[in-house]
Formats: C-alpha cells, sequence, structure tokens
C-alpha cells in the first residue's frame, strides 16, 4: 500500500507546478517541503512518481521522477444518478459512491425532491468526490454533474448497456441484477421518492425497475446497496 500523499493536478510534465487548493492541503496541512516525495494524478488513469524540489509563494514546484500504471480503476463503467438531498446526504452519497468505484454521477432535482442545488453546492461535491479519489487511491475522480429536471437526467442516460431504476413502490424487480455487461446507469430518488409518472417516463427510456426489498431504504442507504450489487455482479468486488 502507497503511503505517499496524492494530488490531482491539470497536466503532467517534467516539472509540475502544485498550487491552489491542492498546494494549500500539501503546504498547510500536510506540511510537505523539498525532498519530499508524493504521488501525482491527472486523471488520466496512470499515476507519477514526483519529488517537490522548492516551495515558491503560493505553489510547489515538483520534479517528475517516473510514471506508473495505476490499476484500482474498475473495468465496468457506472454512472449513478441520485437526487438531489437535503443536508449533507449528497456530499455522502458522492464520497461513498466515488469509494465503489462509479465514473460518473449526476445529481437531478424532480417532482418530490425538495432539496435546491447552485454552482457552490456542485463545486463542494466535487471537491468530495476529488477528496475521496484520493483517499481511497483512485486514479480518477468522477465527474459530478446536475440536472434540473429528471427528464434531462434519463436523457443522459443514453447509450449505456444497462438502465437500473430503484423504485421503492415496486414489489418485485422487473429484472435480474447478473452477469450485466460492462455499462450501467443506475437512478436513485430523493427522499420524496418518484412519482407513477417518473418511474413510467423511465421505462419508456428503457429503464428496467429495481425493488432493494421490502423496506423502504433512506436515499443515501439505497444509492450505496445498488451500487454494491452493481459491482458485485460487474465482477468488481473480490
Ligand atoms: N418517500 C418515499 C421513499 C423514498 S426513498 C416513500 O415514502 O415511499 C428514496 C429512494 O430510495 C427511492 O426513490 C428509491 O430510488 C430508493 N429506494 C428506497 N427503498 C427502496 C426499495 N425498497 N426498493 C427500491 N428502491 C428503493
Amino acid at each position: 500500500m502507497s503511503a505517499l500523499k496524492r494530488f490531482f493536478v491539470d497536466k503532467i510534465a517534467e516539472e509540475v507546478l502544485l498550487s491552489g487548493e491542492e498546494f494549500r492541503h500539501a503546504k498547510n496541512v500536510l506540511r510537505l517541503g523539498a525532498g519530499d516525495e508524493v504521488t501525482l494524478l491527472d486523471g488520466s488513469g496512470k499515476e507519477y512518481a514526483a519529488i517537490v524540489a522548492r516551495a515558491e509563494k503560493g505553489a510547489l514546484l515538483l520534479h517528475v521522477t517516473g510514471e506508473r500504471a495505476a490499476d484500482r480503476e474498475p473495468k465496468a463503467d457506472v454512472f449513478l444518478l441520485i437526487g438531489a438531498l437535503k443536508g449533507d446526504k449528497t456530499e455522502l452519497v458522492v464520497q461513498k459512491a466515488t469509494e465503489l468505484g462509479v465514473n460518473r454521477i449526476g445529481v437531478f432535482s424532480s417532482r418530490y425532491c425538495s432539496a435546491y442545488m447552485n454552482e457552490n453546492k456542485l463545486e463542494r461535491l466535487r471537491r468530495v468526490a476529488r477528496e475521496a479519489a484520493k483517499q481511497c487511491l483512485r486514479s480518477r475522480v468522477p465527474e459530478v454533474g446536475f440536472f434540473d429536471t429528471l427528464d434531462g437526467a434519463l436523457a443522459a442516460a443514453e447509450g449505456y448497456e444497462n438502465k437500473l431504476f430503484a423504485c421503492e413502490f415496486l414489489e418485485k424487480s422487473e429484472g435480474d441484477i447478473a452477469d450485466m455487461g460492462a455499462s450501467y446507469c443506475l437512478v436513485v430518488g430523493s427522499e420524496g421518492g418518484f412519482t407513477e409518472e417518473e418511474f413510467s417516463s423511465a421505462k419508456a427510456r428503457g429503464f428496467t425497475g429495481v425493488s432493494l426489498g421490502k423496506r423502504i431504504l433512506r436515499a443515501e442507504t439505497a444509492a450505496i446497496a445498488l451500487l454494491s450489487v452493481v459491482m458485485k455482479e460487474a465482477g468488481e468486488l473480490g
């Protein structure tokens, strides 16, 4: 296991300047300085070994010393669509979904959704995804976006091989979550749940209704549970 601190940068070159938030974390929290080794990530799936050459005003200058393949990214391409949740619950889902290996997250608003989203909140969710990716040693950060309608979110699922819609009022799943190929789009509602019409429009777009059992789960539990099952079936767990 690598104990080296990990940082995401926009672009890799022989010399890289670590600035902004990543710099502040490196300098003020981790107290890194000349001679310290770190791992750099550019989101491409590769990892780079680097060494701190010197501290400058507002930045650390790093020398990249080598490249290594990272092997912690899932093969399955999983897109999670989650209704906007109250308080910090959406952040919780983004963090857990990142750890479980999603490739992309879409937060949506829907009929019974009472939480709102704005640029600041979205920015915070992206930061949560980046921190979670670093912490669990991923080399990619899931993209996080927002859809102001459920229909817009469902349309973004076009092209995914398997589309699953967690529906709290279904007694039984409409299909098996087993051995389903390489790309998945999963939809989980907000605290308010879905309307019959919303479920019908998901079906019209090729989604299969999935039940997560006889109990009504909280949205964040439902998202984590469904993701775990899908990752297991996709061969990503053990
Ligand atoms: N307000 C709703 C519950 C919403 S639960 C009610 O009172 O019925 C939030 C979301 O979690 C749901 O929209 C659904 O996507 C998912 N969910 C929770 N329990 C579920 C279950 N048993 N089966 C499938 N999905 C479930």
